[in-house]
């Protein structure tokens, strides 16, 4: 099925290949806010470059944003450059941002007086299910928005589920990602005592990922990029711990209190500000190493 025409704003390490699935279904326009990138990436996938975000809207009957933070797609919406200046009536915004609720019901709204529609549409499976097109997507908004955007999000997404009103993608994916923060933390503190105590790592991984303990990280994160020592960096560090941040607010909301998530976001933005911005989500695990005095290798 041919899309309609589909804007693309943030080409980022998981923007950029999600978009290039979108290229391949029809008319595509990107915008990007260092413009070689979006000059390079025009060039390999055939699309075209927006000068602004304004007319990347005005390109677009369905525009996707995929930008660090809420704060980044409410700041391409405003000013005489932003896409509420190009949007038309009957667009649809479709924000793959893992962003935070409270921002996303502010914007839905805002787009609503001028006619236009939205659904928060962040995405699970990193960089690699984005070139796979694998992603899960959980989608917040109306039954109709939904419906206008699943062929899109079904270009680069597997499993694609409408779990609530605006918001609440965000918000199912800020607890996703705050319980692999958890499993992170706790799977390094684990293993660098087992490493002193003895036990070899890949044999610990082994046993722990055919028990009750294992997960994602322990069964590939770990093996694939800590015990072969690769550490690639394909997610920072800034965004899990901005995540971990969403989750805590989504807990304070609704009167739940968090004292394990407290932990972890306290934890991780201390990593953050040891680490830097560009530094990878699992190199949490390097401090604990250089705390313990040990390396977790295979
Ligand atoms: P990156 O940091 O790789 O890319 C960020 C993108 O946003 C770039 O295109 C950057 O443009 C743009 N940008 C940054 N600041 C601004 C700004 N002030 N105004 C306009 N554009 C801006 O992030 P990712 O692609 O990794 O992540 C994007 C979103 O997807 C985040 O919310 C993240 O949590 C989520 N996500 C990421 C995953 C991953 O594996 N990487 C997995 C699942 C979700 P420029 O080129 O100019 O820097």
């Amino acid at each position: 099925m041919t899309l309609p025409p589909v804007a693309f704003v943030g080409l980022g390490a998981i923007g950029a290949p999600m978009a290039a699935h979108l290229a391949e279904g029809g008319r595509l326009t990107v915008w990007n806010r260092t413009r070689v990138v979006a000059e390079r990436f025009a060039a390999r996938h055939q699309a075209m470059v927006a000068a602004t975000p304004r007319d990347a809207a005005a390109a677009g009957e369905l525009v996707l944003t995929c930008l660090p933070t809420s704060r980044e797609v409410e700041a391409v919406l405003d000013g005489p450059d932003g896409l509420l200046a190009g949007f038309r009536r009957g667009a649809l915004l479709i924000d793959c941002t893992s962003g935070d609720p409270a921002s996303s019901r502010r914007i839905a709204a805002r787009l609503a007086e001028r006619g236009v529609g939205f659904v928060d549409a962040p995405v699970s499976g990193g960089t690699n299910g984005a070139e796979a097109g694998t992603l899960a997507v959980m989608v917040g908004g109306e039954a109709g928005a939904f419906d206008r955007a699943r062929p899109v999000l079904e270009r680069f997404g597997r499993r694609i589920e409408h779990v609530g009103p605006v918001g609440a993608g965000h918000a199912l994916k800020s607890v996703n990602n705050a319980l692999l923060a958890v499993n992170i933390l706790a799977a390094g503190e684990g293993l660098a005592a087992l490493v002193k105590a003895g036990v070899p790592a890949a044999t610990a991984l082994e046993v722990v990922n055919a028990s009750s303990g294992r997960s994602f990280v322990t069964e590939t994160l770990i093996p694939e990029r800590v015990l072969t020592g690769a550490w690639p960096v394909t997610f920072r560090l800034a965004l899990l711990a901005k995540d971990v941040g969403i989750a805590r607010g989504v807990l304070r909301e609704r009167g739940v209190e968090g004292p394990l998530l407290d932990q972890a976001g306290e934890l991780l933005d201390r990593a953050r500000a040891t680490l830097g911005e560009a530094a990878d989500y699992l190199e949490p695990i390097r401090l604990i190493e250089r705390q313990a005095g040990v390396e977790i290798r295979g």
